[in-house]
């Protein structure tokens, strides 16, 4: 059985896969409405992937005859600036994501709850993927600077990698 300490934290990361979902949908809206539809697509792939990671821990605490509370999701900015400014938030988002799971980790460790450790792993991995995308399109899209023509063939690409 989960002890009240790890359920209370773990119910928390449920809460912030959700709000990283929001902030990705909301990302998908701030390039959609620039006409950027290849990046929009990205975003809300991205965004179900994070509901995805929420049911991951959702499950997980059922599993352990523990009990899910939900909390309210925070409302995510409406504008996220220029192309390059926008990456730079998802990769600051996703290093505190990473931060989150390793404290997280470092608490299933002082409580000695083996089985929430094991779970964790695949989160700890899902983060190193994250941040290694998400560097890769901003030092693109920093490649890319003003240039609006190079901006549309990296809209086209991320569109595409959304479809597969
Ligand atoms: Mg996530």
């Amino acid at each position: 059985m989960l002890s009240q300490k790890l359920q209370a934290a773990l119910n928390d990361q449920i809460n912030a896969e959700l709000a990283s979902a929001y902030l990705y949908l909301a990302m998908a809206a701030h390039f959609e409405a620039s006409n950027l539809v290849g990046s929009g697509r990205w975003m809300r792939r991205q965004a179900r992937e994070e509901v995805t990671h929420a049911m991951k821990i959702f499950d997980f605490v059922h599993g352990r005859d523990g009990r899910v509370t939900l909390a309210a999701v925070a409302q995510p900015p409406a504008q996220f600036g220029s192309s390059v400014e926008a990456w730079e938030q998802v990769l600051k988002h996703e290093k505190g994501v990473t931060d989150r799971i390793h404290q997280l980790y470092a608490l299933a460790v002082a409580e000695n709850d083996y089985p929430t450790q094991t779970m964790l792993h695949w989160f700890i991995d899902e983060q190193v993927e994250e941040e290694k995308t998400a560097t890769t399109i901003l030092e693109q899209a920093r490649m890319i600077g003003p240039s609006n023509s190079a901006l549309y063939f990296l809209d086209r690409h991320l569109g595409k990698e959304a479809e597969g």
